[in-house]
């Protein structure tokens, strides 16, 4: 990584920050990279682009690693946009902006990144599982959901977050009765689930 390149990040991270966008944070960020090195990835599937932070970190720690990504809100598509001009990784990264959940998305991909929408999940989960390669793998970020997912529904006060909580647990029994994944979580940043597409 270059000088620039690591001023031009240091401000995005800054950028979510001040505007409180849920960015992946460090440890997130680690793991995902580390997995995307050791497994080999090739093309990644992203949903919930935000500020283009991920797709960008992704890129990064593999030079022929491509990412698509979508995004729906349009001020956020327009800084990723801004974000991924400017890291010059146009050529390796294609955004998308649209509702993922009305996107059809051509060819097959080693990596599905899943980080949108939370109650949404088993939703993205089944519509983009046909872009999966034979033995690819789906990532979810989020899984504890800020600790949440731990707690006890009678302290979470607003009825919105424990419907997302709920949401989340279907997602944690949908994965972890799918016959055809394998799934971990691991106990890294927010909880992030590794589904592993088991090749038959
Ligand atoms: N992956 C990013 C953070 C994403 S935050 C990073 O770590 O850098 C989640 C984003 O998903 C938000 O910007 C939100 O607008 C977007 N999102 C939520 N539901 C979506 C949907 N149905 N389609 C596309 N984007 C969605
Ligand atoms: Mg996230």
């Amino acid at each position: 990584m270059v000088n620039d390149d690591y001023t031009l990040i240091k401000n995005i991270k800054r950028y979510a920050i001040e505007n409180k966008i849920p960015i992946m944070q460090n440890e997130g960020i680690d793991f995902l990279t580390t997995f995307i090195i050791k497994h080999q990835i090739k093309n990644v599937l992203e949903i919930g682009s935000a500020i283009g932070y991920s797709a960008i970190m992704m890129t990064l720690c593999s030079p022929n690693l491509k990412v698509t990504t979508i995004e729906r809100d349009e001020a956020r598509y327009l800084e990723a946009l801004k974000n991924i001009k400017n890291m010059k990784l146009e050529d390796r990264i294609t955004l998308i902006f649209n509702d993922a959940l009305k996107t059809k998305i051509e060819g097959k991909f080693d990596l599905i990144f899943i980080d949108a929408a939370k109650a949404q999940n088993i939703n993205f989960f089944e519509r983009f599982e046909k872009n999966l390669t034979d033995d690819g793998f789906i990532i979810t970020d989020n899984m504890y959901f800020h600790g949440l997912v731990h707690k006890n529904e009678k302290e979470i006060t607003s009825r919105n977050v424990r419907g997302i909580v709920r949401k989340i647990k279907d997602y944690i029994t949908f994965l972890k009765n799918n016959d055809n994944y394998i799934t971990t979580i691991y106990d890294v940043g927010d909880g992030i689930a590794v589904s592993n597409k088991k090749n038959k």
